[in-house]
């Protein structure tokens, strides 16, 4: 009976135009509440909030564009050559970002919502800072939004308008969606059309929140 009302946790991840959102969006049709991580990097980081005072003092004022928002641009190159300051930047980020996805959690489980499914993009990439956050929320296994890398490189092309070497070049930089496809607990296959992708997403919707955790 308590079982019946227990709200499962799970991750989400893929790769660049691997399909995520979409993933993302069917699963909320269904119900289940998303906690989007970079949703809420973006919302800390919003003027008039402490994170973008943290990363002003840490990182210079040239972060900042002419209206006080973060310049993600200035702030990518900065940290993009220096694995220091990638360090530095994650200490200020990371850990505010855990407890807000935490929070959100919590809330779901306290609404006893059927499933909450932690969206992190670079979940596999992000190692240890991945790996810590999906734990603390009780993380029980992993959804990949997986398409073949011919797809990824096609649908990146067309939705970005880029050149097929500047989607590879992208795709390159993060681990190789068939290493996640090995990871992952759960494989949604979104290679086809999305009504299949969505039919896909509700059957293991229903597989998650029918079924006892473990399966
Ligand atoms: P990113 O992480 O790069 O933002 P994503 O993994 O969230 O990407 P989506 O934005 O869902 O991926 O999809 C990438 C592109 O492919 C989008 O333009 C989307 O409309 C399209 N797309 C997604 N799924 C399908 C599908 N099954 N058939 C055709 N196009 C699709």
């Amino acid at each position: 009976m308590l079982d019946a009302m227990r709200t499962r946790v799970v991750g989400l991840t893929g790769g660049i135009g691997s399909g995520k959102t979409t993933v993302a969006g069917f699963l909320a049709d269904l119900g289940a509440t998303i906690v989007d991580a970079d949703r809420i990097v973006h919302e800390l980081q919003a003027p008039g909030q402490p994170m973008l005072e943290d990363l002003a003092a840490e990182f210079g004022r040239e972060i900042l564009d002419a209206s006080g928002a973060l310049d993600r641009k200035a702030l990518g190159a900065i940290v993009f050559a220096d694995p220091d300051a990638r360090l530095r930047l994650g200490r200020i980020v990371h850990p505010k970002v855990g407890i807000e996805m935490l929070r959100q959690v919590t809330a779901a489980r306290e609404a006893r919502v059927p499933l909450a499914v932690a969206d992190i993009p670079l979940l596999y990439e992000g190692r240890r800072e991945g790996r810590d956050t999906a734990g603390a929320l009780g993380v029980e296994g992993v959804i990949l939004s997986w398409v073949p890398v011919e797809v990824q490189i096609a649908r990146t092309m067309e939705r970005d308008d880029c050149t097929r070497e500047a989607a590879v070049a992208r795709i390159r930089a993060q681990i190789p969606i068939d290493e996640k496809r090995d990871m992952a607990e759960w494989v949604i296959d979104n290679s086809g059309n999305v009504a299949d992708t969505e039919r896909q997403v509700r059957q293991l919707y229903e597989k998650l929140v029918e079924a006892e955790p473990g399966d």
